[in-house]
């Protein structure tokens, strides 16, 4: 296929701006697909992506338009349609010279239209403004492509005003895309060179993977290689993508396809490598860099004998997901588990969504924390003891860990270590800064929530860096936040004070030094390791006082009165107390019936299994996931 006929693109939009609909509507007028009730939006395939209306593994299709008597090759390279993974997103769209940017026009650009405007801006690519639902009736194309000239600094005339749904001026977007996009700049006569844009994995044939040939042709039983993996292959399979898989004999310079080359891990297939032919080296295509966790979790089976169960599942689901990373964790309370790292809270939230639809599992899910960064100080060691074994599950206490660290610190005073488990905090005597990770947020929103928006973004310890008005009632607002303060519960606050009409996406920002306590929780002065929390030195005096309200809530009362305490360092700062209490399970049996006597010991007896004790308290392990669980 002549390389000037081929244009590969992308469709880029804010959730529901309709994306997917216009795609369906692309494969349908090129004959591609006849689409019907039941395979409506076949760009969408996960359960989750069609509960929550959002694409989480991206779908390509490569489509054929007849224009003015020649044929053209249209790649439509889908894209993940959230900010969580921008990364992927930005390799999608390097497989392409073009994007069409959805705007709704009745809402107009919303926060991820920005997100996904600069990502395709930055990587220099034709740009085809598309503003669709025109048919409603609350729709004001004008206002909104008044919106786009302000923002992007696009000229009204180049907007294209469409009816995905009705299908109104789809033909004008295929038209545009071959006059504007260029083709790829690929030559078949050069050396093979494919960009990896997407891997999944198939339980029979291994990793299909997703590329983009910049250069040269590939086939059955070339032998090739990855640039950043280093590995050799040979090729057992390629083909076209329409979106289901098509088997060709070879794929040429400026096409897009699947690949199949005997990788038996999505790992070794990493999005944004180069492939090449072992033979004819290559030089790396730029921007490569491996997927980075940025929201950490713990992960337990409800009940200690669904452990193996659990496991096979996370292990299935990873080997589709290489950016989540797995660690095995264990908790006294909790048992045997894992600390897995996502992309982002909703990447983590999709993860356990799919967990349990897919896989029946029931999880304790623990509250998110983030990657903090300590730079160890030079200043002179203190002795160090011998270093814990660490096989596998290994439960470490501070003391242990304090001993790690030395000598960790002994090897790299003055370096940078990441803590991805507040346990393994290190104390501030060894430690010349702290550093947390910041993320870049836009807003959206009508003018009339202004004043509330920034009260929360000030409590969340959000930064105003920029506020301009995109048209004369809504106002675009960037605030930089500790990544830490809105993974919770700030989407949901945002969306509720605003009833719903502020839209804000983030884009991580760096790290930025921050000074960061460890928080102990103590029962009796024993601290439980569990729930020691990270905190901004400004923030541990409420977070301490709430988490020991809620502990206060879920701990029976017992022979003797408890303190619950939450400490920084050796500073009591918050204090709850339960009064002592004395259950006796035979009150209620007036001395006759010794076989109920029994019964009700054997019961008081195997509620105790259940407890785990932390110095002369038991604690219940429901009241362990009432306060570690995400609400
Ligand atoms: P995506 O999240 O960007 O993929 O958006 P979808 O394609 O899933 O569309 C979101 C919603 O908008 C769906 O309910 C669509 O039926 C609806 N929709 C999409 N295009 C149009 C359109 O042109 N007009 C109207 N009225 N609704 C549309
Ligand atoms: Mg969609």
């Amino acid at each position: 296929f002549p390389v000037e006929n081929i244009r590969n693109f992308s469709i880029i939009a804010h959730v529901d701006h309709g994306k997917s609909t216009l795609a369906d509507r692309l494969l349908e007028i090129t004959g591609m697909w006849h689409v019907t009730e039941c395979n409506k939006q076949v760009l969408d395939k996960l359960q989750v992506e069609r509960e929550r209306g959002i694409t989480v593994k991206a779908q390509t299709a490569s489509l054929f338009y007849n224009h003015q008597g020649q044929t053209y090759l249209l790649n439509l390279i889908d894209t993940p349609g959230h900010v969580d993974f921008s990364y992927e997103v930005s390799r999608s769209i390097s497989a392409c010279q073009g994007v069409l940017l959805i705007v709704d026009a009745n809402q107009g650009i919303q926060a991820q239209t920005v997100a996904n405007f600069y990502l395709a801006f930055e990587a220099q690519l034709t740009i085809i403004p598309v503003l669709n639902k025109i048919d409603l009736k609350n729709a004001d194309p004008e206002r909104v492509e008044s919106q786009i000239e302000k923002v992007f600094d696009i000229p009204k005339e180049d907007c294209i005003r469409i009816s995905a749904k009705m299908g109104t001026n789809v033909d004008q977007v295929l038209e545009e895309i071959v006059k504007r996009i260029p083709p790829p700049a690929a030559r078949t006569e050069d050396p093979f060179k494919a960009l990896v844009f997407d891997s999944t994995f198939d339980h029979y044939r291994g990793v299909v993977t997703n590329i983009a040939l910049f250069g040269g042709q590939v086939s059955k039983g070339d032998r090739i290689m990855s640039a950043h993996m280093g590995k050799v292959y040979e090729v057992n399979e390629v083909g076209v993508l329409r979106p289901e898989e098509h088997p060709t004999d070879r794929l040429y310079a400026g096409q897009v396809g699947f690949m199949i080359a005997g990788m038996k891990e999505v790992k070794e297939a990493q999005i944004g490598d180069t492939l090449f032919h072992q033979k004819h080296p290559v030089e790396a295509l730029p921007g490569f860099k491996p997927a980075k966790p940025m929201v950490f979790a713990g992960m337990y089976p409800m009940d200690q004998s669904e452990y193996n169960s659990l496991r096979s599942a996370v292990e299935r689901l990873t080997l589709n997901d290489s950016s989540v990373t797995v660690q095995r964790d264990s908790s006294h309370a909790l048992g045997a588990g894992w600390r897995l790292g996502f992309l982002g809270l909703l990447h983590m939230e999709v993860f356990n969504q799919r967990l349990e639809q897919e896989y029946n599992a029931s999880v304790i899910v623990t509250a998110p924390t983030v990657p903090y960064k300590a730079i160890l100080s030079s200043a002179k060691l203190i002795k160090a003891g011998p270093v814990p074994s660490t096989e596998e599950p290994v439960h470490l206490t501070p003391k242990h860990f304090h001993l790690i660290f030395l000598i960790l610190y002994q090897e790299h005073g003055g370096k940078e270590i990441t803590i991805v488990n507040p346990a393994q905090f290190p104390d501030r005597s060894v430690v010349s800064e702290y550093l947390e990770p910041m993320v870049m947020g836009t807003i959206i929103t009508p003018d009339d929530f202004i004043g509330k928006i920034m009260t929360l973004c000030l409590g969340h310890r959000g930064v105003q860096k920029n506020v301009v008005y995109i048209d004369n009632q809504r106002v675009m607002m960037k605030y930089l936040f500790p990544l830490n303060e809105v993974i919770v519960d700030f989407y949901d606050h945002l969306k509720s004070l605003s009833s719903g009409y502020a839209r804000q996406d983030t884009v991580y920002a760096g790290y930025q030094p921050a000074e960061l306590v460890k928080m102990d929780i103590l029962l009796n002065g024993k601290s439980v390791e569990e729930l020691t929390m990270v905190v901004h030195k400004d923030r541990a005096y409420a977070a301490g006082k709430a988490l020991c309200e809620r502990l206060k809530d879920c701990i029976p009362r017992q022979l003797f009165e408890i303190a619950v305490q939450a400490a920084v360092g050796s500073k009591v700062i918050a204090r709850e107390t339960i009064k002592a209490y004395r259950k006796n399970v035979l009150a209620k049996c007036y001395g006759g019936d010794i076989t109920r006597k029994m019964k009700l010991l054997k019961k008081q007896a195997e509620g105790k299994k259940k407890m785990r004790r932390i110095g002369n308290v038991e604690v219940p392990k429901d009241a362990f996931i009432s306060v570690l669980k995400r609400k």
